[in-house]
Order: structure tokens, then C-alpha cells, then sequence
């Protein structure tokens, strides 16, 4: 088993009208084989806690840490963060261009396991989870997220899941701009790899829907900069019949 550990993590960026400070003491434990729904309501500070696992250089952790089986995660560069088994599916995925998929997963494959996959099994590998996430075969050599659909996106962060085999993944509003089919899809491929890999899941999202088919084990709600409630799946049932109303307030009374 790993461990993620996060301790009193405050982070700020640098704005044009000076430093503001968003994450503002986060705390939170994920262990491989658990899945964890970061809820909130906009502007909470949800993504701000992905890109600052991720190592996003805009982003300061002014105090705190961040640790996978004690090791400093914030001490580690951005690629070794993924070679210690840390994935991150960014909200905004970037396109590369002149890069095709195939290419692109080989060589993150490689550059995440010290050596170049099988040339045997990769390929059927592949195969078979851009099968399972009703990908067409002739996707793979289109350019990396040049021109993807929002879901085709989606469904190309979960391949990146399946076949890079992270111990940690974030995945951030991986829900976001899905049809139902797509989000089933998805979900399914999630679900897959935690079954298949004991991968420990944090899954940022703003709205309930995408837990009907991810069941998480801990739901942690963020509210400016900090875990302001945490519970079982019940609470994420919750929120979607109450929403965040009730947490803003609170907010605004404090100020
Ligand atoms: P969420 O994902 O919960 O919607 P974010 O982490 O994206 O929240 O943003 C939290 C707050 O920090 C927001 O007020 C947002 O405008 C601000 N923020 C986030 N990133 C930046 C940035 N790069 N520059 C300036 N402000 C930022
Ligand atoms: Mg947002
Ligand atoms: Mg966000």
C-alpha cells in the first residue's frame, strides 16, 4: 500500500493586483485502493490543489508538504513526480502537436518505467484499452488532444490511466462536459484501473453525477481554500440535493 499525504498545505500565485493566497491549510490522507471526491464550489481551490501536486510552476506552496510513502513530493520535478507513480489529468488538457498518441503514451510509458514497454504486449495493450473505452483504432495516431473533442479528451486522459499505471491520480472535472455515454464510458475505464491497479483516486468535481458510477470512499467539500466538510459517499447525496449554498454562507458570515 501507498500513501499521499498532504499536511496544512497553504499555496498562492501571483496575480497582477499582488499575491493571493488560495489554498489556505489543506489537509488530506489517500491511500492506493481508495477513491476520494474533492467537491466544492467554484473558485474553492479545487484546481489549484491538482496543479500544485502536479508541480504547475505558477502556483507556491508557501507551507506545508506534500508526501508519497514520506518521500517530499514538492521537492521532486514535475517528471519525477510521474515516475514516482503520480498522474494528473489536467482540466485544460494541452495540445503537442506533430505528436501522435501512440507516440506520446510510448514514450511516457518509458520514461515512467525506466524502459521501453514490450514491443509484444504494448501494442495489444493499447489495443485493448482504447477498445474497452470505444476508442477508433485510427485515434491513435492523431495528434495529442490537437483538435479532441471534449470527450474524446476525457477518454484519452483514462487511456493515459490504464496504460501508464499510476499508483496516484488526479483527475480534475474529468466529468465536465460529458454526455451520459461518454461519462458511463469514463466512469467504467476509472473504475477499471482502480480495480486492476489498486490506483488511489482523487476525483475534483464540482457536481455529484459523475459519483453515480464512481463510488468514492471519502468525499472531502472545499470551501475558500479548505476542507470544510468531509464524510462518506452519503454526503456527496447531500450536496446534490442541497448544493453549496449552505458553506457560503457560513463564509460570509465569517468575513
Ligand atoms: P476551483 O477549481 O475550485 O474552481 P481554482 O483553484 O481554479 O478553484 O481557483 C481558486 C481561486 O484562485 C479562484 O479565485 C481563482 O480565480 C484563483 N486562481 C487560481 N489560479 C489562479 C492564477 N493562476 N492566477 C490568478 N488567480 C488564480
Ligand atoms: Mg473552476
Ligand atoms: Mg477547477
Amino acid at each position: 500500500m501507498s500513501v499521499l499525504e498532504i499536511k496544512d498545505l497553504h499555496v498562492s500565485v501571483e496575480t497582477e493586483q499582488g499575491t493571493k493566497q488560495i489554498l489556505k491549510g489543506v489537509d488530506l490522507v489517500v491511500k492506493t485502493g481508495e477513491i476520494h471526491a474533492i467537491m466544492g464550489p467554484n473558485g474553492s481551490g479545487k484546481s489549484t490543489l491538482a496543479y500544485t501536486i502536479a508541480g504547475h510552476p505558477k502556483y507556491t506552496v508557501d507551507s506545508g508538504s506534500i508526501t508519497l510513502d514520506g518521500e517530499d513530493v514538492l521537492a521532486m520535478t514535475v517528471d519525477a513526480r510521474a515516475r514516482a507513480g503520480l498522474f494528473l489529468a489536467m482540466q485544460y488538457p494541452v495540445e503537442i502537436p506533430g505528436v501522435a498518441v501512440t507516440n506520446f503514451l510510448r514514450t511516457a510509458k518509458t520514461a515512467i518505467d525506466g524502459e521501453a514497454p514490450s514491443i509484444r504486449t504494448w501494442g495489444k495493450d493499447v489495443k485493448a484499452s482504447m477498445k474497452n473505452l470505444r476508442m477508433d483504432s485510427s485515434f491513435a495516431e492523431r495528434n495529442v488532444n490537437e483538435g479532441f473533442s471534449g470527450g474524446e479528451k476525457k477518454r484519452h486522459e483514462i487511456l493515459q490511466l490504464e496504460l501508464l499505471k499510476p499508483k496516484f491520480a488526479v483527475l480534475d472535472e474529468t466529468d465536465s462536459g460529458l454526455d451520459v455515454d461518454a461519462l458511463k464510458i469514463v466512469s467504467e475505464g476509472v473504475n477499471r484501473a482502480k480495480a486492476n491497479t489498486d490506483l488511489g483516486l482523487l476525483l475534483i468535481t464540482h457536481y455529484t453525477r459523475i459519483l453515480r458510477y464512481i463510488t468514492p470512499d471519502f468525499v472531502h467539500v472545499f470551501v475558500d481554500g479548505r476542507v470544510a466538510e468531509e464524510g462518506g459517499p452519503e454526503l456527496a447525496d447531500r450536496l446534490e440535493n442541497e448544493g453549496y449554498d449552505r458553506f457560503l454562507t457560513d463564509v460570509a458570515e465569517e468575513e
